[in-house]
């Protein structure tokens, strides 16, 4: 039985569990982490807002992976090896049943790879979880946005465009068969953070991102960042079968390469480096795909089998834009 405020009994129910790897979890005024002498100290955050970031009926549990999901995929991105996340939770009200399918969700997932909750924040308010996750890289070996060079391939991981077309489903873009619709929102709502990927790729990539916002958004991040440009062969983008029955149309071919959501690495490599990425795609058993081509100037064309520009609406997600 405990005598906590009703914050405390949250926190103390739900979100104190053993911090293996770190030197103080849950429960201070702050966590402390030791980082490895030769380490770089990776950070990042993010948040998602209902209504914004997920669909308000979405399964607490499957809330709870994809918070710290899309986290991983930037250490990934990173090649960064993730340990320690922070939970900052504003919640309506305290729904006993949520919180523990929410908890659920978010700790099978920090087990699968080995991160521990070391702390967090817990408010009222619209339903809004952000979750912020600390790794190491060794020092230097960070794969940035700004090393890609003219003549290096593009490449991406998975396939891409499941999660978007299940997106533009829900808002009547494009109409998925039923079968097609429940297989692509587990894209959708339970991506696979490309961990082990992101730090076989450190020494080969010369720029790396996780495909967020969408394919030729983010590519466009690190064209932006490196200085050159790039193009994407759209025969050779790694579909599934539902991706393949939608990349005719136009709305279905925006979905695939303007959607976001994928949490697949975009990378870059010289092509000397071919085999070697074709290796680790067979040891890791994740299908890397060469797209394209980084080249000078700027900007992302995506290119038609005809060798012809293709026009795209809307080239990916941006907050603040006007829809
Ligand atoms: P403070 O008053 O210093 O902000 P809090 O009262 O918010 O501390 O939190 C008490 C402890 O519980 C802290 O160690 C904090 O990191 C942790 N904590 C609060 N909310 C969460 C949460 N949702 N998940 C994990 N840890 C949390
Ligand atoms: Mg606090």
């Amino acid at each position: 039985m405990t005598h906590d405020t009703p914050e405390f009994d949250v926190i103390a129910r739900y979100f104190t569990r053993p911090a293996a790897n770190a030197v103080l979890g849950v429960g201070d005024d702050c966590a402390l982490v030791d980082v490895a002498n030769g380490m770089d100290l990776a950070v990042s955050v993010d948040t998602m807002v209902s209504g914004t970031h997920f669909f308000a009926d979405v399964d607490p549990e499957t809330l709870g992976h994809k918070a710290l999901a899309v986290n991983l995929s930037d250490m990934a991105a990173m090649g960064a090896m993730p340990y320690w996340a922070m939970l900052a939770l504003t919640l309506p009200q305290v729904d006993h049943a949520w919180l523990r399918a929410f908890a659920k969700g978010f700790f099978d997932l920090a087990e699968e790879f080995d991160v521990s909750l070391i702390g967090g924040d817990t408010t009222r308010g619209p339903l809004t979880m952000t979750v912020t996750i600390m790794g190491e890289v060794p020092a230097g070996a960070a794969l940035r946005r700004s090393g890609a060079k003219a003549g290096n391939d593009v490449w991406v991981s998975g396939r891409i465009g499941d999660a978007a077309l299940a997106v533009a489903h829900r808002h009547g873009k494009v109409v998925l068969a039923e079968d097609d619709y429940r297989e692509a929102v587990l894209h959708l709502y339970e991506p696979v953070p490309r961990v082990a990927l992101g730090q076989a790729l450190r020494g080969l990539a010369t720029a790396a991102i996780d495909v967020s916002d969408g394919l030729l958004a983010d590519l466009g991040h690190i064209c932006k960042l490196s200085g050159v440009g790039a193009t994407v062969e759209l025969a050779a983008l790694p579909l599934s079968p539902i991706g393949a029955r939608h990349v005719a149309s136009a709305a279905g071919r925006a979905a695939i390469v303007a959607g976001g959501d994928d949490y697949e690495l975009c990378f870059t490599a010289h092509p000397n480096s071919r085999e070697s990425i074709a290796d680790i795609g067979r040891m890791l058993d994740v299908p890397l795909t060469h797209i394209g081509q980084v080249k000078r100037g700027r900007g992302v064309s995506l290119v038609g089998p005809d060798g012809k520009t293709l026009k795209i609406d809307g080239r990916g997600f941006d907050h603040f834009s006007p829809s």
